[in-house]
């Protein structure tokens, strides 16, 4: 039984040396030979991806300055730190909830929560308002 154990144990051990082996190989094939139209597109479009699925949210030609600036920092009444950039859109987003201006941080703006559409994570807020363009505050460090 023991002899048995062993034996098994040195095959596993083996074998799983061999898919190393085969990983290390395989890994120069990957990083090699990138495809020139994609990585020119890749920095014309810069998108900017969910960190939890890599679902594409928008893109930096998305930025825009709200009272001023693209980046805010704030505190939410739980006393939590967010720090977001604004965005004209966000076609990787889905809303949810009725828009509502409690604990807005942007006055005249209302807002609705926004989510991931592929995995659901939160990513920020949609603000609207009756007179001005609405936009997305999405949290910086839920995008890659
Ligand atoms: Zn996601």
């Amino acid at each position: 039984m023991k002899t048995h154990e062993i034996i098994l144990s040195d095959i596993f051990s083996d074998f799983s040396s061999l898919l190393k082996d085969e990983e290390k190989s395989f890994k120069p094939l990957l990083n090699s030979s990138p495809n020139i139209d994609a990585d020119q597109k890749e920095s014309t479009e810069k998108y900017l991806v969910c960190k939890t699925c890599e679902n594409k949210i928008t893109t930096i030609a998305h930025k825009i300055e709200i009272y001023g600036s693209f980046q805010h920092s704030f505190l939410n009444p739980a006393g939590h730190v967010f720090e977001i950039g604004c965005f004209s859109e966000a076609p990787g987003c889905a809303l949810t909830g009725v828009p509502t201006s409690e604990w807005t941080w942007f006055p005249d703006y209302q807002w609705q929560v926004a989510l991931c559409c592929s995995c659901i994570s939160h990513l920020g807020w949609y603000y609207s308002a009756d007179k001005k363009p609405s936009f997305w505050g999405l949290i910086l460090n839920t995008l890659i």
